[in-house]
């Protein structure tokens, strides 16, 4: 599964810190953060909350594989990240109006939309 970075309110900060089971069900996003020691610290402690299953940091500083420019976006095996660029086939997903490539994150064209309405 990828991300876009600028959908998710995060102001493009590195680390992402996860929990599973707390608040809700699932999994949550708890909070963003540039620092890791401070991702890793409330990572600790919501790990706490009875509801807790367990937390994680996801680091999102992304790079393509290919060229080693930083990415919106990462593919879960790193390596096979992709820059736009570098995108060897741009594969869009409609998400409420919203259509990002796949692979590399890259933004649909307009007409995008007029072709596949769906
Ligand atoms: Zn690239
Ligand atoms: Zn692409």
């Amino acid at each position: 599964m990828t991300f876009p970075a600028n959908r998710l309110g995060d102001q493009g900060q590195r680390y992402e810190v996860r929990a599973e089971g707390y608040p809700e069900e699932g999994v949550n996003v708890i909070v963003w953060t540039d620092d890791r020691t401070a991702a890793d610290h409330m990572a600790g402690d919501v790990a706490q909350a009875p509801s807790c299953t367990q937390t994680w940091v996801v680091d999102r500083d992304f790079t393509c594989g290919e060229c080693g420019a930083s990415c919106d976006v990462g593919a879960p095996d790193r390596k096979d990240t992709r820059c736009p660029n570098c995108c060897p086939d741009h594969e869009f997903e409609n998400d409420d109006g919203w259509a990002f490539c796949v692979n590399c994150g890259e933004e649909a064209p307009p007409d995008y939309f007029e072709e596949d309405p769906e």
